[in-house]
């Protein structure tokens, strides 16, 4: 059965973003609620949304609208029903009721409840129905998060569940796990169990929220939201319902209800509107006086609120062992934390999952962790943990791991799906290499480099591990949530506050060097991005041979914001790209000024859909929506380059002034609008003066060499600017530009 049309039921949060990805996959969707002005409210705010749920918003008017009562024989048409109504038992089976006389026969019904077992939901059912119902359990933002919950029941009919499965891993690009009717299933039993405990103990241990956030992290390979971010982020009244739930459906035996006790602070700031980001505030609150904007955080032990504390741990890597082995508070959380999270995942296995690896995958895909808990036992390492663990007794796994402390107990990953994912390979590697910034796993006929640092940055060792895997056919991926964020600025501002401009020259020239490298050298290269491909990460992904991009990608050079312009080849990929079409041809402006226009003001696209026009991204790169699919689709095309010879070199012929004059009339209007400022023309005017070709004619031919040095001058002038340095202070600082 192939779903070529799709109803959803329900267009709050979640319908509307389930809605939303079927448009992106091109599969015709209706969404229907109570009344039709509902749902077509829910239709704009997607089209609002940010970060936006649709690849291309142009598409928007592909997903239909209607209502219950008026429009209800769609769901005649429809292939797969998908149920996304609140979370209400009785208004549920009201549905399905309906749902099941319109049905074609055998058309998929499912629900994207996260608590009710599937028992529950199809108690009315006769048995043919239950044939074709099941759970589909999405998470919010549906775009973006890459977990897929699966639960059947025990009359399914297995093929069409697996079809089901196949159509959202292709299609949707979704992880999909099949799991047990246990409450939560697997992603929210131990995630928001890991929550519990992060936040309990922040309690005992009279932790301030921000010294919870900053060791429940980063440094512990979690979102930097922490959990009292989360809790504000996802909202404190709806983590409340969450918890009943859990408290409902759970036995008394399960350590889960030592962690959902109600908490009175937590009670108070829900009955005060202080539910999170959307109510007054939560843990964390905004304070504006007139202009000025203070972030707050909440005392746990008198609820009132203070000035928020930035929290040095000294430390910007994930690294467990260090981090348990602390001798301060930090390290007594870290451990407490770790420790009960594992104890607990590993006591659910086998009741809710006979593949401990299935736990690990759903905390990567559901709630962006690095490592799962089973992964994070491995990092420690078995003897470690068990050297330090207390009491373990009724939990088989750890019991039996216990007897044997065998350190490579972890086997195989992502065993819920057939793709052959970058998790799955490296473990194959016949040899890893590589620094504290990238790791090159070798294989027999290719490399691969894992850029590792912090959000990706790149420094002087990313670049050395790119240089030395070139050696054989390349692929650039990795896991994390970015491909790369940029340049590290914190490196390079280390140099500027020494004065040593030396040391960063030498940098940005290794970092042009490398990319000419990865362009030119016998063996083809491939980009695989996914999330920001930012600043020195596009550069990086430019200068490659082939890209393999995921449907989830920020790319775009924003180098101006800290007062910078790109300077690893960006200026002359960009160049190049647009000198390449007919309208160049025609007018010798043209090029300098689309580029001019697009670096300067350091515009991004959110999908690959909006990259192309801005030529961030060319017809020919491949755009992929299961991220899983990433490295077998890079594989392949290298495999179909065999012969691959490096590109000629291109040569640029730019015009020099005649276009620095229309840019500087471009500039003055901006400046004296006021949407730049003093330090926004430096800037820029160095901008003009690269994409222009420096002193140049239209009649002399430019090499690639003359245009990295242009851009290499540029950034140099620039980075010794008190107000570039500014800007980049600001940035890191704040996460916002700084306009000067
Ligand atoms: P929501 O409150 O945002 O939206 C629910 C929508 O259902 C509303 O637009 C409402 O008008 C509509 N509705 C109510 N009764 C209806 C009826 N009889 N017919 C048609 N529409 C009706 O809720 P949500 O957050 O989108 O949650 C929907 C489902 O997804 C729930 O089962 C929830 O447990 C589950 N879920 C939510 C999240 C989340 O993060 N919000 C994540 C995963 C799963």
């Amino acid at each position: 059965m192939k779903i070529k049309n799709v109803v959803v039921i329900g267009s709050g949060t979640m319908g509307s973003g389930i809605a939303a990805h079927l448009c992106n996959a091109n599969v015709p969707v209706t969404l229907l609620d109570l009344k039709t002005e509902i749902s077509e409210k829910a239709r704009e705010q997607i089209y609002k949304s940010k970060p936006p749920l649709l690849i291309d918003k142009s598409k928007i008017n592909n997903i239909n609208v209607g209502n219950i009562s008026d429009d209800f024989d769609v769901v005649k048409e429809a292939d797969w029903v998908v149920e996304a109504v609140v979370e209400r038992i009785d208004i549920k089976h009201q549905i399905y009721e309906k749902i099941f006389k319109a049905r074609k026969d055998g058309a998929i019904v499912s629900s994207n409840t996260s608590s009710i077992p599937i028992k529950v939901l199809s108690e009315h059912l006769t048995s043919d129905e239950k044939k074709d119902f099941c759970i589909t359990h999405f998470f919010n933002p549906v775009r973006y998060m890459g977990l897929l919950e699966i639960v059947k029941n025990e009359n399914n009919d297995l093929n069409k569940i697996n079809q089901l499965k196949e159509f959202c891993e292709v299609e949707l690009g979704k992880g999909a796990i099949i799991c047990n009717d246990t409450p939560g299933f697997l992603g929210n039993r131990v995630g928001v169990y890991a929550m519990q405990i992060a936040m309990t103990e922040a309690f005992k241990m009279k932790l301030t929220i921000e010294e919870a956030d900053a060791i429940f992290g980063r440094p512990m390979g979690i979102p930097k939201t922490g959990v009292f971010g989360l809790y504000d982020l996802i909202g404190i009244d709806l983590m409340a319902d969450v918890l009943k739930s859990f408290i409902k459906e759970l036995p008394k035996s399960d350590e889960f209800h030592e962690v959902a006790k109600e908490i009175p602070l937590v009670k108070k700031l829900i009955e005060t509107g202080y539910t999170g980001r959307k109510g007054k505030g939560g843990f964390y609150r905004m304070n504006k006086t007139g202009a000025t904007k203070v972030m707050e955080a909440i005392n746990l032990e008198t609820g009132d609120y203070s000035v928020s504390k930035k929290i040095n741990i000294r430390s910007d890597k994930v690294d467990l062992k260090g981090l348990i082995n602390r001798k301060d508070k930090y390290g007594t959380y870290a451990w407490s934390v770790l420790s009960k999270i594992i104890k607990y995942a590993s006591s659910l296995v086998p009741s809710i999952t006979k593949e401990f690896n299935d736990i690990d995958e759903a905390m990567r895909l559901g709630f962006n962790w690095a490592k799962g808990p089973f992964e994070m036992l491995e990092e420690i390492g078995v003897n470690n943990f068990f050297d330090k663990v207390d009491d373990f007794k009724g939990n088989n796994f750890l019991e039996n791991l216990s007897k044997k402390k065998n350190e490579n107990f972890y086997g195989e990953r992502q065993k819920y799906t057939s793709i052959e994912t970058l998790g799955k390979v490296k473990k194959t590697a016949s040899n890893t290499d590589g620094n504290d910034s990238a790791k090159i796993y070798r294989f027999n006929d290719y490399n691969i480099v894992e850029f590792t640092t912090k959000a990706n940055a790149l420094d002087y060792d990313s670049m050395d591990a790119l240089k030395k895997a070139t050696d054989k056919p390349l692929i650039i991926i990795n896991e994390s949530m970015q491909f790369s964020a940029g340049v590290n600025l914190t490196y390079t501002m280390e140099f500027a506050d020494k004065n040593d401009f030396k040391s960063i020259e030498k940098f940005i020239k290794y970092f042009q060097e490398t990319c000419k490298h990865l362009k030119y050298s016998k063996h083809p290269v491939i980009s695989a991005p996914s999330g920001l491909t930012l600043g020195g990460g596009f550069e990086v992904m430019v200068q490659s041979n082939f890209v393999a991009s995921h449907t989830n990608i920020v790319v775009g050079l924003v180098e101006t914001m800290v007062g910078l312009i790109p300077a690893g080849g960006g200026c002359k990929e960009m160049l190049a790209r647009w000198l390449d079409t007919k309208e160049a041809k025609a007018d010798p402006n043209f090029a300098p000024l689309k580029v001019f226009d697009i670096i300067g003001f350091g515009r991004t696209a959110t999908s690959p859909v909006e990259a192309e026009p801005m030529k961030y991204l060319k017809p020919e790169d491949k755009k992929i929506m299961n991220r899983n699919s990433l490295l077998e689709v890079c594989k392949k095309v290298l495999n179909e380059n065999k012969n691959f010879k490096a590109p000629n070199e291109f040569k640029f012929k730019l015009p020099g002034k005649t276009v620095r004059v229309e840019m500087d009339k471009i500039l003055d209007k901006l400046y004296n609008d006021k949407v730049i400022l003093d330090h926004g023309v430096t800037v820029a005017k160095e901008l003009a003066h690269v994409l222009s070709g420096g002193d140049t004619t239209i009649d002399k031919t430019l090499t690639e060499d003359d245009l990295y040095k242009l851009e290499l001058n540029a950034f140099m002038k620039l980075i010794e600017t008190k107000e570039t340095q500014d800007r980049i202070k600001h940035t890191l600082k704040t996460g916002k530009p700084l306009i000067n």
